[in-house]
């Protein structure tokens, strides 16, 4: 029995249920999602297409670049995915992790777009930092900078 997991924004007008193991928890670091978000960084899982259904739909996407769709809560404004192209993965989803009704069990693996962090925000894991996607750009290193 693969494991089911469920999700959805504030308001409850967008739920959502993913199945099985996410191909990647990540912690992004890039200016578009935090743009989206608002917070300093933000945590994805990563689930494809025939892994997620919208169990209620009210979702509204914003392309924010061509192929590119970042849904929100037309109701109450919640940010809920990164959708698009995932190459060889096919259409993806990436959920934002709070948006899950149980988190804590989807651990992050990595940090991707490390070189657009906001400088002050910094947490002291150790897990890789890379240049860009987790999956096909430069590590940069494990763990934060320590300066003393
Ligand atoms: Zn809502
Ligand atoms: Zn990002």
């Amino acid at each position: 029995m693969e494991r089911k997991m469920t999700g959805g924004c504030m308001c409850g007008a967008v739920r959502y249920e993913a199945t099985g193991e996410p191909f990647a928890v990540t912690h992004c670091h890039c200016l578009s999602c935090r743009k989206h978000n608002g917070g300093p960084v933000v945590t994805l899982a990563g689930f494809k297409k025939e892994q997620l259904e919208f169990t209620k739909n009210d979702r509204k996407i914003y392309e924010s670049s061509p192929g590119v769709g970042r849904a929100f809560c037309e109701n109450c404004g919640t940010p809920l995915t990164w959708e698009g192209d995932g190459g060889e993965l096919g259409q993806i989803f990436e959920l934002h992790i709070s948006t899950f009704d149980n988190p804590d069990v989807l651990v992050p693996t990595a940090h991707a777009f490390e070189p657009e962090r906001i400088p002050w925000f910094d947490i002291a894991d150790k897990l890789p930092r890379y240049e860009g996607f987790a999956e096909d750009s430069p590590l940069l290193r494990h763990g934060p900078i320590i300066e003393d």
